[in-house]
């Protein structure tokens, strides 16, 4: 997605060797016109699939899901990683390895949220190991319900997330790709829209 690459290309920070900050309009302040173009992509990758729900994260996730769900016309439901003394049972859970905090975290969804009927798209802001978007899967798993497949806005491609997605026979995709951080700056490789 050009307007995506364009953007971090104005704006996104390279820290250290794999990390790419990008609190200027995903992560921290939102841009809406972007996550906008966003949720359009998404829902025209992922339309004429049956999508009855969006499944993310908090925080970062929110923006592009809901921008997606709202394209499509679907609620959107996300996995919260702090306890909360009004969610408290009735959940699925699973361990999620945090990437930038290296911390292990439960997530937590209502099964209220996730039916076995229901088709499910997943949407995370980025791809690194794959253990977020194998931790959202894993709710999905427990409730019965299907894949639709995964939804990621920013994906590193030199780190092994899509791979693991993929042999699971997921179908993803992502709106930008990484292929290499190099004296700061953003190499990317051919994005899936
Ligand atoms: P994974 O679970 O695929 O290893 O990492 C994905 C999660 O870690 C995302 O939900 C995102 O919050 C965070 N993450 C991974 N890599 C980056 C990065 O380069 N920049 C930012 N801002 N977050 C990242």
């Amino acid at each position: 997605m050009k307007q995506l690459e364009t953007k971090i290309l104005e704006s996104g920070k390279v820290i250290g060797d794999d990390i790419l900050k990008v609190d200027a309009f995903l992560n921290h302040q939102i841009d809406p016109v972007l996550m906008a173009g966003v949720g359009k992509a998404f829902a025209t990758a992922f339309k004429d699939m049956g999508v009855t729900r969006i499944l993310t994260l908090e925080s970062s996730g929110i923006a592009p899901a809901v921008m997606t769900g709202l394209e499509m016309g679907v609620p959107v439901v996300f996995g919260r990683k702090s306890k909360s003394l009004t969610l408290t049972d009735g959940l699925y859970t699973a361990e999620v390895r945090s990437y930038t905090k290296q911390t292990v975290n439960e997530i937590a969804v209502s099964k209220n949220f996730i039916e076995k009927d229901d088709v499910i798209l997943i949407i995370d802001d980025f791809l690194a190991n794959g253990q977020a978007a194998l931790g959202l899967k894993s709710l999905v798993d427990q409730a019965g319900a299907k894949i639709a497949g995964i939804g990621i806005v920013i994906e590193k491609t030199f780190q092994p997330g899509r791979a693991l997605l993929v042999d699971q026979g997921m179908k993803m995709v992502s709106l930008a790709r990484i292929e290499k951080f190099e004296e700061g700056r953003v190499i990317f490789a051919p994005a899936d829209i």
